[in-house]
Order: C-alpha cells, then sequence, then structure tokens
C-alpha cells in the first residue's frame, strides 16, 4: 500500500479544522459525519464585502465572457496577510557571535586541514571545536591519498559520465547466457490472481505447439479495432495505414526462436531447442509488425492540428509525442492528468479479467505552453472553498444543484450540502447556476482555491519559503573547480529565485552552509561588512548556531552574500580533508527552516560516500555479485534506515531536499536518495564530473531547478466517485496514512501515479468522476489548493476498455510498479510478473474482443499494438536487466527517477528518439522523421541522434562524407572526430546551424539537460549507444523486438488453450 505508514512525528494539521478534517474521515460512502462542524457556513448571510470578482474563465474560448477583466494575478491579495518574518524582526539573538561582529576571518591557506598545524582562530563561540584536523591525523592522511589516486584515475581516463558508465567492453558476457532455472511465478501484479499456469513455464517445457500452417501465420490484420500478425492478407487488403506491409509474401511463418533466443528469456530453457525439428528460419520481417515511429507519426497527423477540447467525458487524449493545444472545457489538460484507460470496467470482475491496470498519472503543477491558461485563482472567501459536507470534495463543473439553486448533490457520494448564502446564485432553464462561465470552478477542469487560515499548520500563514545552498568543500569538490563554479553561479542566479506572478522580487530568502566532516555555517546578514563563519564540528548532535543572518533577503545583502561566494573557493583551496557528512548537512537545514518556522529546499551538493563519523554515516556495500541473486533487491534498498526516520522529519517540516552527486565511486545513491526521495525533491548524478565537459550540463541543471516553479508542504488527496478508489500511490513522497500524499516540495516536473480500484459497481450513465486536491504553499507563502477533475466512462463491453486505452501510460504505471518491486522481489520475478500480466491483457482482448480466428494469429488491441515493444524496452531498461556497464548507482538512481516521471518522460526514456541528421531539411523548422531504434535501420553514410531524456547520441557511420563531417565537427576526416566533445562546435554553415537547433531544441523539452556524446561507428563507445537501440537483441540479454513478440505470442496462446 503505501510507502510509509508510521504515524507523523506530530500532526502536522493537528487543529481540528472544518476545512482540513475531511482529510481525516472515511471519504467513501461512510456516513455524514455528525461531528463535522457545519457552523463553517452559518455565518454568511450574504455575499462577502470582499469577495473577489468572478473572472472570465477561458476569455476568448467561451461566450459569454464577463468584464474581460484579466484573471486575477496569483498573488492575490488576502485579507489575512502573512505573519512573514515577525519572529526575525526582533531578538537579534546571536547565540554567541561575537558582539563586534567580527569580519569572518580565512583560515590561512595551509594551516588548517594539514596534520598537526595549529587551530585556525575563527569567530565562532567556544563550545565549538576548532576548525582544525581531528586527532586521527594519520587516518586524514591516507585520506588523501586516496583521493589523490581517485582523482588521478578520473582524469586520466574519465569513462562516458552521466550515464555513470564505465566502459569495459571487454567485460561483456557471452550474449548466449547459460540455462538458468524454470521461471517462478511472480507475486501478482495489482489487480491479478494469481495466474495458474507459472508465467513462462509449461508452454516452453512441454512441446512447443506445431508450426501453424502457413496461412495463419505472420501478417497484418487489416482492421481496426485490432492489429496484430496472422495469415496474409487477402490481395484486396489494401494495407493498413500505419504499417508498411511486405506485399510479395516474404513474411510468411512467424519464425521459430533464434538459436540463441535462451538467452533472452532465461526462465525458458527449453524455448530454443524444442524436441522434434526446428522451426522454419524464417524470420519475420521487422517491417510488418507494429511500428513505435508509425503509431506516432499518424497520432501527430491526425490529431496535431486541432485543439484538444476537454468537453467530453472519457475523451483520450492525443499520445505525448503529439503537439496539440488543449482547452479545458470543464476536465483537466491531460498535461495535468493522463489515465491508463479513458473507459473504466462497470465491475471488478471485468476489471480482473482484462487486467488492465486502471491508474492515473498525475502531474498537479505542471508547466503549460505560453499558449495555455495557467488555473485560475479562485477565493470563496473567510470560509474557503465551498465543498461537500461529507466527503469534502471541492466544488467542481459536476457538482448538481438543485432547489432553485439552494443546495448541491455531490457528484463525488451524493451527499446534499447547503449552499453557503455567498455562494448562492439561480439558476438558468437548464438547471445551470447563471454564473456558470463566470466561475472556473464550475466550468473548468483545473483552478486553484485561495486557503483560510484553516488549512494551514498549526493555524498560522506559512511565512515565505526559504532556500539553502549546502556546498561539499571536501577534496575532491575543491580539486574539480565544483566549489568554484557553484560558488560563481550562484552569484547571478540568485538573482532568478521562483518569482509569485508580478512581484518585484522573490519573497524566498536564501541561507548558506559549506561542509566536509565539520558544517560552517553563514552569517550573512545585511548589515555586516563580511560574512562571518561558525563551525560545527559536533555532527553527532546538530544544531543552527545563528539564527539571525543565516536566512536572508537576495536584494538587502547582496554584497556580502557575494563576498561570501567569492570567498569560499579561496578558503578551502588547499583543504586535505576528504571524508564528508551528509545527514548532519540535512539536519542543519531541516533545523534552520524549523527556527525559521518556514518551508523550504535544501540544494545539496555532494560529492562522495559520507564516511566520516557521524550519524547516517555509510560503509561501502556495493557488490555486483549480488545481481540476479536473491539479495539484488538490497542495491536497491538504503543500507540503514536512519534516512528513513529523517525523511519523516523533513515532511513535517516542509523541507524539501534536492541533491546533485558527484561521485568518483560508488556513494551508494540507494540510501542517499532516501530523503530527496520522500521529501518530493530531485536527484541529479554527473558522475566522473569534469568541468570542461559537465559543468554546462551541470549549471543548466541547476538554474532552472532553482528556478521553476515549486509549491512546498504540500498534501495530496484523490477522491473519486463511488464505486472506486485510489488504492496505491507511486512517486517522490511519503505517506502517513494510506490517503494523503505529502510532500515537503513539489515542483512541476514531478509525476504521481495513482492506481485505482474497484470497491463496488459503476454505471455507465453516471461514469467515473477523479478529483485531486493539492494543497501546498506558494513560493511567496501564500497557501493555495490547486484542483484538477476528470471525467471518465465507464463500460459493459470490454471492447469499450480495450479501445480507449492509453499505452503510454500503462507503461508509465508498469514500469513504476516494476520498479518499486525490485526492492521486495527478485528482479526476475518482477520481469515474469510483467510478462505475465501483459500476455493476460492481450490474451483477454484477444477471447473477448478480437472476431474469431486462427490461433496462430496475434491480435492485438489497436491501442495497445505497441504494448509488446514498449514492455520489451522496461523488461530491458538497466533496473530490471543491467548491463555490465550499468553501476549499482545507476541503477538506483535511474529507479528513483523513473518514479517520478511523467508519461512523455518514460515514453522517450524507454524508447529514445532516433533521429536522422543528414535526412534534416536545412530550410526548414521541422525535425527529420524519427527512424526506428535497430541497428539495422542505420546507414553508415549517415549521421543519426538518439535522445532519451538524460542523454544525447550523435552517432556518425563510418561512410559518412568529408564535408558533413567538416560542416559539422569542423575536421576534415572521421578519424579527427574527437568523442570527448560535449557540445557541437559552432559553425556558420547551414548543416551546423540545424543541428544545433535541433539540439537545443530537444534540450528545452525536457526537464534535465542532457549529456551530449559524440559517437564513432565501430568505436569502442558505440557499445554504449547500441544499449538505446532497443529493438535489436541488448547484449545483457533483453530480447529483439521480433523475438519479444513471438514469445508474447506464446504467452498468449498458453492463457488462451
Ligand atoms: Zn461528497
Amino acid at each position: 500500500m503505501s510507502v510509509n505508514q508510521q504515524a507523523h512525528a506530530g500532526p502536522p494539521y493537528g487543529q481540528p479544522q472544518p476545512g482540513y478534517q475531511g482529510y481525516q474521515q472515511p471519504a467513501y460512502g461512510g456516513q455524514s459525519l455528525p461531528g463535522v462542524p457545519q457552523s463553517q457556513y452559518g455565518a454568511y448571510n450574504g455575499p462577502m464585502p470582499g469577495y473577489q470578482q468572478p473572472v472570465p474563465p477561458q476569455g476568448s474560448l467561451r461566450a459569454p465572457p464577463t468584464s474581460g477583466a484579466p484573471p486575477p494575478a496569483s498573488g492575490a491579495s488576502h485579507p489575512s496577510g502573512h505573519l512573514a518574518y515577525s519572529q526575525f524582526e526582533h531578538g537579534d539573538v546571536q547565540n554567541g557571535i561575537p558582539a563586534s561582529a567580527a569580519p569572518m576571518q580565512r583560515p590561512p591557506a595551509p594551516q588548517p586541514f594539514l596534520p598537526g598545524s595549529a587551530p585556525t582562530p575563527v569567530s565562532q563561540i567556544s563550545t565549538f571545536q576548532q576548525y582544525g584536523p581531528p586527532p586521527g591525523s594519520v587516518q586524514q592522511l591516507r585520506n588523501h591519498m586516496a583521493g589523490m589516486t581517485i582523482g588521478g584515475t578520473a582524469a586520466s581516463a574519465p569513462p562516458p559520465a552521466g550515464l555513470g558508465y564505465g566502459v569495459a567492453p571487454s567485460s561483456y558476457p557471452p550474449t548466449t547466457g547459460a540455462p538458468r532455472p524454470p521461471a517462478m511465478p511472480g507475486p501478482p501484479l495489482p489487480g491479478q490472481t494469481v495466474p495458474a499456469p507459472p508465467s513462462s513455464q509449461p508452454n516452453h517445457v512441454s512441446s512447443p505447439p506445431p508450426p501453424p500452417p502457413p496461412s495463419t501465420m505472420a501478417g497484418l490484420h487489416p482492421g481496426p479495432p485490432m492489429s496484430g500478425l496472422h495469415g496474409p492478407p487477402p490481395p484486396t487488403h489494401p494495407p493498413q495505414p500505419g504499417y508498411q506491409m511486405q506485399q510479395n509474401g516474404s513474411f510468411g511463418q512467424m519464425r521459430g526462436p533464434q538459436p540463441n533466443y535462451g538467452g533472452a528469456y532465461p526462465g525458458a530453457p527449453n524455448y530454443g531447442s524444442p524436441p522434434g525439428p526446428p522451426p522454419p528460419p524464417k524470420r519475420l520481417d521487422p517491417d510488418s509488425i507494429p511500428s513505435p515511429i508509425q503509431v506516432i507519426e499518424d497520432d501527430r497527423n491526425n490529431r496535431g492540428s486541432e485543439p484538444f477540447v476537454t468537453g467530453v467525458r472519457g475523451q483520450v487524449p492525443p499520445l505525448v509525442t503529439t503537439n496539440f493545444l488543449v482547452k479545458d472545457q470543464g476536465n483537466a489538460s491531460p498535461r495535468y492528468i493522463r489515465c491508463t484507460s479513458y473507459n473504466i470496467p462497470c465491475t471488478s470482475d471485468m476489471a480482473k479479467q482484462s487486467q488492465v491496470p486502471l491508474a492515473a498519472v498525475i502531474k498537479p503543477l505542471a508547466a503549460l505552453p505560453p499558449e495555455e491558461t495557467l488555473p485560475y485563482l479562485v477565493d470563496h472567501g473567510e470560509s474557503g472553498p465551498v465543498r461537500c459536507n461529507r466527503c469534502k470534495a471541492y466544488m467542481c463543473p459536476f457538482m448538481q444543484f438543485i432547489e432553485g439553486g439552494r443546495r448541491f448533490q455531490c457528484c463525488f457520494c451524493s451527499c446534499v450540502t447547503e449552499v453557503p448564502p455567498h455562494y448562492f446564485q439561480h439558476l438558468d432553464h437548464t438547471g445551470k447556476r447563471v454564473d456558470y462561465y463566470d466561475r472556473p470552478e464550475l466550468s473548468l477542469g483545473s483552478y486553484e482555491f485561495l486557503a483560510t487560515v484553516d488549512y494551514c499548520k498549526n493555524n498560522k500563514f506559512p511565512s515565505p519559503p526559504a532556500f539553502i545552498f549546502m556546498i561539499d568543500v571536501s577534496y575532491n569538490a575543491v580539486k574539480s573547480g565544483l566549489v568554484r563554479l557553484i560558488c560563481e553561479e550562484l552569484k547571478s542566479l540568485l538573482d532568478y529565485l521562483p518569482r509569485e506572478g508580478n512581484m518585484e522580487e522573490s519573497a524566498i530568502r536564501v541561507g548558506f552552509v559549506t561542509y566536509n566532516k565539520v558544517l560552517h555555517f553563514y552569517n550573512v546578514k545585511s548589515s555586516l561588512a563580511q560574512p562571518q563563519m561558525m563551525v560545527v564540528s559536533d555532527v553527532a548532535d546538530m544544531f543552527v548556531p545563528l539564527l539571525d543572518g543565516f536566512l536572508v533577503n537576495v536584494n538587502e545583502s547582496r554584497t556580502v552574500i557575494a563576498s561570501l561566494l567569492d570567498q569560499i573557493p579561496e578558503m578551502f583551496a588547499d583543504t586535505r580533508e576528504t571524508e564528508t557528512v551528509f545527514a548532519p548537512v540535512i539536519q542543519a537545514g531541516l533545523e534552520a527552516l524549523k527556527a525559521a518556522e518556514c518551508a523550504g529546499k535544501l540544494f545539496i551538493f555532494h560529492t562522495s560516500l559520507p564516511i566520516a563519523e557521524a550519524p547516517g554515516k555509510l560503509k561501502n556495500r556495493d557488490d555486483r555479485k549480488l545481481i540476479n541473486t536473491d539479495k539484488e533487491k538490497t542495491l536497491f534498498q538504503p543500507q540503514t534506515s536512519f534516512y528513513n526516520n529523517l525523511a519523516k522529519d523533513c515532511v513535517a517540516q516542509g523541507c524539501c531536499v534536492d541533491l546533485f552527486l558527484f561521485p568518483n565511486q560508488y556513494l551508494d545513491v540507494a540510501t542517499l536518495g532516501v530523503v530527496p526521495y520522500q521529501t518530493g525533491g530531485s536527484i541529479y548524478k554527473y558522475a566522473y564530473f569534469q568541468l570542461e565537459t559537465d559543468q554546462y550540463r551541470f549549471l543548466n541543471d541547476l538554474r532552472r531547478d532553482v528556478q521553476k516553479e515549486v509549491g512546498f508542504d504540500a498534501v495530496m488527496r484523490v477522491r473519486t466517485s463511488t464505486g472506486i478508489r485510489a488504492t496505491d500511490f507511486f512517486g517522490a513522497f511519503y505517506m502517513s496514512n494510506t490517503t494523503d500524499v505529502e510532500m515537503a516540495g513539489l515542483d512541476c516536473d514531478k509525476t504521481i501515479t495513482v492506481e485505482f480500484k474497484h470497491d463496488d459497481k459503476l454505471s455507465e450513465d453516471s461514469g467515473a468522476l477523479l478529483q485531486c486536491a493539492l494543497l501546498y504553499t506558494s513560493c511567496a507563502g501564500q497557501r493555495r489548493l490547486r484542483i484538477h477533475n476528470l471525467s471518465l466512462n465507464c463500460c459493459t463491453q470490454l471492447a469499450d476498455l480495450y479501445r480507449n486505452c492509453e499505452t503510454d501510460t500503462l507503461i508509465n504505471y508498469l514500469a513504476k510498479y516494476a520498479y518499486r518491486g525490485v526492492l521486495s522481489s527478485p528482479v526476475k520475478t518482477v520481469r515474469d510478473a510483467l510478462i505475465n500480466q501483459c500476455a493476460q491483457i492481450l490474451a483477454c482482448y484477444r477471447k473477448n474482443c478480437a472476431s474469431p480466428s486462427s490461433a496462430g494469429q496475434l491480435i492485438l488491441p489497436e491501442c495497445m499494438k505497441l504494448l509488446p515493444v514498449y514492455l520489451n524496452c522496461v523488461l530491458k531498461s538497466d533496473v530490471l536487466q543491467p548491463g555490465p556497464e550499468a553501476t549499482t548507482d545507476d541503477r538506483a538512481y535511474i529507479r528513483q527517477l523513473v518514479t517520478s516521471m511523467d508519461v512523455a518522460e518514460t515514453n522517450v526514456f524507454f524508447y529514445p528518439r532516433l533521429l536522422p541528421l543528414t535526412k534534416a531539411d536545412v530550410d526548414s523548422d521541422s525535425l527529420p522523421a524519427a527512424i526506428r531504434n535497430s541497428e539495422e535501420r542505420l546507414s553508415k553514410g549517415d549521421i543519426y541522434l538518439l535522445e532519451n531524456g538524460l542523454n544525447i547520441f550523435v552517432w556518425v557511420g563510418v561512410s559518412v562524407q568529408q564535408s558533413l563531417i567538416q560542416n559539422l565537427f569542423g575536421v576534415s576526416s572521421f578519424s579527427q572526430i574527437s568523442n570527448a566533445l560535449s557540445t557541437l562546435p559552432v559553425l556558420e554553415n547551414p548543416f551546423s546551424k540545424k543541428v544545433r537547433s535541433i539540439v537545443d531544441m530537444l534540450q528545452g523539452q525536457r526537464s534535465r539537460y542532457m549529456k551530449l556524446i559524440i559517437v564513432k561507428q565501430e568505436d569502442k563507445l558505440e557499445m554504449l549507444f547500441k544499449h538505446f537501440l532497443v529493438e535489436d537483441k541488448s547484449l545483457s540479454g533483453g530480447a529483439s523486438y521480433v523475438d519479444f513478440l513471438c514469445h508474447m505470442h506464446k504467452e498468449i496462446r498458453q492463457l488462451l488453450s
């Protein structure tokens, strides 16, 4: 169920608030609670005097617009104002800082870190230990030596970082793995009954079915809703759009498995060697099987020109790969919510039969293209948003007003609630309120409410949040130039902190900490001439040595901050300290936010495994020998529960952690990532960071991370209409109960995937409704509720379910489900369960929806024809089937990253985009048409670009024209192309400009700056590149698309027989 079931230390919203109480009562089908105060509405005898003018929800989109006044600025004033800063404006608690406010003394360069050197006089109080070497200086020296070695290695032969993969071409195992034990059935996937036969056993152990007669073999079923492989089409069939169909009869029988297929499916030892004559070696033509490229192109052509208007229930949106505009007419945009199916089975039996998971991928704060309107802010006055009395659902377009508008019936629980007097409005002849179009919450799918104090922690309006920058200044960080780079960047970046609407400056305050084995806090109060440093070396019991002057306004303290950022790189320039602490750093940030009584974000820049003596100290427990054993799961689990408890405390305070990692070796991402992950934060990883090649990427990520829209102290709840309910959640968050998703911070890139289960019957007439309510604090400290509503259809026929599915969303869910599964089950079990579930989905379709046909045909639902190819990509991913080049940290990193991805991100991550650059039209803005991810699609005379959201590869064939090489790389021959380039040279010719503009465009579409890697054909780096040609058999044993499709076909036939 939820990730964490423990109770919070101290309920964050402990006051019995009418508004918040909804979170504590049974939401679904429960009794109306007599204890719920009704009085919140009682005080109103008329419209609130201060009531905000209604705003036209969509302006030009829909009539009748009202005054045409612009939507209220997001910073609409609130009567109650803020209590911000009050606790900081008095009582200059210096906590022991000398009254003279002595300028911070820079430790004389070589001294403080050298063994045996005298302690440096630093302005600090006596309880702090000196900023000098610990007694164990021998240890320190040894670490220093170790650090040197590491640095040297990294400098001499940097592996292609970013991927974090070391190149080890010689260590690839043979592609035909040794036979392994037969597959064991995995635990059932959600909603799945345990499959009767183990997923892949019987059909492989027993004799394979005789090859079906050629007439029923691989071909294409021509008509929607199904597509697939079966008999050759009648000659008169027009080719189905979307497939290039072989018309010469060459697509004969579905071929038998390749000789080494057993390696791909270790659980099927007999698969490749059936008793009896080997099947005919005819090969299934890859052109005759469903092509992702074609599906993407078709959707673009069919759905890219018209806006997607959300007025109709249960509409399947265009694919994430299609550019389209959204017009909100009552349902949330697919940018906010996407579902696995837009037509839900009416009964749980049907849902179980189909095995199609019912899930929504929700991105509550998604960024919108400039052409689309941000959610309007609605103020219902002092009593807060109008809600259902029983289930506490928020006012939305689906509420039914009755009795002339005096009451409304809840669309989620059917309870009837009085309309508060100030909210009363007459109904028109159709029963709609006459102000329907003037109120976003009555006519739009997405909008925001201004929250009242009842929705705030401790019944107090929040202070604006703070950002604390915490910089590792140990040897590696300093030596690589990282510390200087960060300090330089912060000088300008601090002017771009998130701002609310049209506010002149950001309300966010900032603070600075540096650390290695000890922590250094900085007083950057505006009245100081120079910043002051305070050292805390008692890391076992972390506290913050100063309150006043630690968190400051950037503009007020500008000169002091600039001075500090100038001094930090100098202060630690000669450090010999290689050891770091980690948990105390988070604790320090947490304590600082607690003291300031605000939420906020920690930006931690960290380089190494925290082995220094301190809470949360870690050991190196990396062990690749665990791969493919029952203990593999431990590689994904944190090595101590310390960080889980710390994360809980952080969430309670609204302390979100973003972690930037710069490892030269294993640093245990699985453990270090716990707090970022559970607080809604992000992790960035730059393995073998090198200033020249990686700084641009890191700085781009940092800039975006600091500037992007983010909410704090967030709680998300998904309500559903009677019949289904949210049962499971995936993403970067914390849960202290089974319904509320808590995030210390939630940014515009983070996605939460929610699974639903039936708890009653649904009806085709009323459909099903979802309402996602996110309570959060804006970057200016305003408490708000963002509401997204979505209405879905319900069906009694399975065919309707299969016609309204979205495979990309299905894959997003399945990947997250599987990636969580590896924490508790052997990876192979997880893979088998995935295969089995998909086979069941497709078998159910075949059995119940497809027209009768020979068992030899593979028939896929039109909406799911890419399910096998995409599922295969998930199965082959490094988390589920690691290549030799994937480190333990890479796998833990990817696992956490994918868990917060939206559908567009998982789509390109699992099936990368491959573009033939040499086919690009230099005179147009368009991209060259993508091609399928297979080596046989590459021509050695061309240059290709492959992107997956994390990396961009530029692959250069050995026979590319010399002029193209000259134009793109500025060198005269293939052999002169350097694969150390991290950017393309800026050359003044159309081809170079075109390619760079494509790269820039792709970078702009992704939430992280992708690492550019130049790959020359037949070069050793090509191994890395081939890993992403996902239709081919992979070096780690992953099946090719063709082989996998055959395998799925067998699984389906087994289920049907
Ligand atoms: Zn209700």
